[in-house]
């Protein structure tokens, strides 16, 4: 994926104005109007629609840019989620903006999310793969396929320029701290209500769970998943990733999924195991 979306990148980098016409263009965040003190007592969800600005992501056959997917389901699921009235919501970009990984999981840490999840699409060499599959944080690979995502995913900040290139203190710390074990089981409990959740409504991959080394998921304090939500490289995915009423249906499987993480983890800063 990675040197076909770096090839396509360029050749497609006048298509966005185009997508206006598809709907997946933002429009905007709803107000909150709750009173600060019982604002402060919900957990905080921090979503962080992958790729933006420069960054397109993955590219489908027809120009579609998986940056405008994410941020179009992540307005989506940050609305869904608002009405519930049960959580606090932030974005890591409510527009198409370019952010760094690093600055991500930054905005996570300094906001004391509780949970991080970033969304996104796969794009596959097979064109036949399709489905969605959710991926924690391992330093080793699930399979292949993972690796090959995670290199893509992290290679995401060579849009910053040099400056950001390398890893700063703060992260090289936070990688130092990286296995801490409640995260972790935090982060797998995540996904495996998120898998749940998805099965039999939301096309999965035959793997759904997948691990790999994924920079925006090593904060060591806020448990974390990355989802694809489905493959750009796979017609019949690319249809459902363009209709709203399918990014709708995994806005509201996610808010199952996140209630259903909260049923086992208490609501306040940290992780706690359940019984
Ligand atoms: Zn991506």
């Amino acid at each position: 994926m990675c040197e076909i979306c770096f090839v396509g990148r360029r050749k497609f980098s006048g298509l966005a104005l185009g997508l206006a016409a598809t709907g997946l263009i933002a429009t905007g965040l709803p107000a909150l109007a709750r009173s600060r003190s019982v604002r402060k007592s919900l957990p905080l969800i921090m979503l962080d629609p992958g790729h933006g600005g420069n960054d397109p992501g993955a590219i489908a056959a027809d120009g579609l840019f998986e940056k405008t997917i994410t941020l179009a389901t992540g307005h989506l699921l940050y609305r869904t989620l608002s009405r519930t009235g049960r959580y606090r919501v932030e974005m890591t970009r409510s527009t198409d903006v370019y952010v760094t990984l690093e600055g991500r999981v930054a905005d996570a840490v300094a906001a004391k999310a509780d949970l991080f999840l970033s969304l996104h699409c796969d794009h596959l060499p097979e064109a036949d793969l399709s489905g969605a599959s959710v991926f924690t944080l391992s330093s080793k690979a699930s399979d292949r396929l993972a690796a090959d995502v995670a290199t893509d995913e992290n290679s995401a900040d060579r849009f910053a320029g040099p400056h950001f290139a390398g890893v700063s203190p703060q992260v090289a710390s936070i990688l130092a701290s990286l296995e801490t074990r409640a995260t972790r089981i935090g982060s797998a409990t995540l996904a495996s209500d998120i898998q749940r959740s998805f099965t039999g409504v939301v096309p999965l991959l035959p793997d759904p769970h997948r691990s790999a080394n994924l920079a925006v998921l090593r904060d060591p304090s806020v448990p974390s998943a990355l989802l694809e939500m489905g493959c750009l490289s796979n017609p019949l995915d690319e249809r459902l990733l363009k209709s709203a009423s399918h990014r709708q249906l995994i806005a509201d499987r996610l808010t199952s999924s996140i209630d259903a993480y909260f049923t086992h983890y208490s609501g306040g800063r940290g992780v706690r195991m359940a019984g």
